[in-house]
């Protein structure tokens, strides 16, 4: 299968979909769930309360995807305009070589809060000492996840207040739990409150929350391309140029959270995307995003964009925490199509794939940027030497050349114009 579908954009809505069956080889009958209406109504029902009706929104393909060797055509679902053809062009730019990536084991953390623990060192050494057999507890707990090369993996302990304090000594349980292709968050939440009493009692506190945590730094992926010169390059801006731009626009997300809060939302253009298509929790994806970004103490840019002899090379990393079973996916045809339509069978997979469309849709948004800045500065020096050519000179030379570049028509015969105009009414 080839994700190289040209022309693709120009084609209608009917013929898109012929193209799309053709590619993937699904049968036709599979694309009503992106029909209107392919949401029924009892599903919705049985998803959350107090339905009233269903919600659409667009469902599209990004085309050009080659992720670890493989092409894949990317599943968005998304209001904002542009976000879909800009993943695509982005991924045309990294061809043939494409996007590769790197997963940890799909490992989430579960958090057992303690409180009111009189001697916090001696009660997280008690839990430490402990760990163990709680693991091996809580994986009998979850036997099939175990057969299927997952399960608890280690309890860590912190020590996050000492007393006094209104909740006196207060302790934090990890429960690391690797839970394979599924996002987890239910699963992990079961194992804390099953452990809950035991972790508290041994630390000697009271039991408080006991929830996974969002910041799912345990299981990150990181996603790499490299772009030539020569696939950067833009009208008046040489790839050259453009790699030097968007490497600069890099270094001041580097320095700016200001900055890297919008670098990063370009990013989750492109995540969210495939998020929403393939049914997962978006939110949870979010604020881990967003607190991995900023667990050094300052927001920073997941993605980085270096220079590397002609070339460009970007890297995002980032947590992602998807599953492609559970959550809302048994009932949601369009998700199941469009894990389909990507051929997506494992949760790391589909981690992939959203982070690749993450640093496709980051790059196309600082091209598009570099290059407004190159050709804004391109054409006041262009201006200038039509200001010239057309025979200004000391000062006039920038009064023609600012009245060119302000009404947006930089040509030969306007230059004359406004020396002229200028010339007779200084
Ligand atoms: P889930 O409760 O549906 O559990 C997944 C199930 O899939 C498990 O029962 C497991 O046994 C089974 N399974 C089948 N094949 C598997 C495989 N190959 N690998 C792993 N498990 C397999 O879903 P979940 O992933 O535990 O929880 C996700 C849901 O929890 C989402 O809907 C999310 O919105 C919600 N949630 C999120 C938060 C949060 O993010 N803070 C909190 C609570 C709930």
């Amino acid at each position: 299968m080839t994700s190289r579908l040209p022309g693709f954009f120009r084609l209608g809505v009917a013929e898109r979909r012929l193209r799309l069956l053709e590619a993937t080889k699904l049968p036709a009958a599979r694309l009503a769930a992106i029909d209107a209406g392919g949401l029924p109504l009892e599903a919705a029902d049985g998803m959350i309360e107090n339905v009233v009706g269903t919600y659409a929104l667009p469902f599209a393909v990004a085309v050009n995807f080659t992720i670890d060797d493989v092409d894949v055509l990317v599943p968005m679902a998304i209001e904002e305009p542009s976000v879909v053809a800009a993943a695509s062009n982005a991924a045309r730019m990294t061809r043939p070589a494409g996007f590769t990536t790197q997963s940890s084991d799909p490992v989430m953390i579960g958090q057992i809060q303690v409180t009111n623990v009189d001697d916090v060192d001696a009660g997280a050494a008690a839990l430490r000492g402990a760990a163990d057999e709680l693991v091996a507890d809580a994986a009998r707990l979850v036997p099939k996840l175990a057969a299927r090369g997952g399960g608890p993996r280690a309890l860590e302990v912190r020590v996050l207040a000492r007393p006094p304090g209104p909740d006196g000594g207060v302790l934090v349980a990890h429960l690391h739990v690797d839970c394979r292709d599924a996002m987890g968050a239910n699963l992990v939440n079961t194992l804390c409150e099953a452990l809950a009493d035991r972790v508290a009692r041994i630390s000697g506190g009271r039991a408080g929350l006991r929830i996974l945590s969002n910041l799912t730094d345990e299981r990150a992926i990181t996603v790499r391309c490299r772009v030539d010169d020569s696939a950067l390059g833009q009208d008046r801006a040489t790839g050259e140029e453009v790699r030097a731009a968007i490497a600069s626009a890099s270094r001041f997300a580097e320095l700016d959270p200001y900055r890297a809060a919008t670098h990063n939302k370009g990013i989750m253009n492109g995540v969210d995307a495939v998020l929403v298509a393939t049914g997962q929790d978006w939110r949870a994806v979010e604020a881990g995003a967003h607190a991995f970004a900023a667990k050094s103490g300052a927001y920073r840019p997941l993605a980085t964009w270096r220079e590397d002899d002609g070339a460009l090379l970007g890297e995002l990393v980032m947590p992602l925490a998807v599953g492609t079973v559970g959550g809302a996916l048994h009932g949601h045809p369009a998700a199941q199509l469009a894990l389909e339509l990507a051929g997506v069978d494992h949760a790391d997979r589909l981690a992939a794939v959203a982070a690749a469309a993450g640093l496709a849709t980051n790059l196309a948004a600082l091209r598009a940027l570099a290059t407004e800045g190159i050709q804004r500065g391109h054409m006041a020096l262009h201006a200038r030497g039509l200001a010239r050519a057309a025979g200004a000179t000391g000062d006039l030379v920038d009064r023609v050349a600012a009245e060119l570049s302000g009404c947006g028509d930089v040509k030969p015969d306007r230059a004359r114009e406004i020396l002229a105009r200028l010339k007779e009414s200084p």
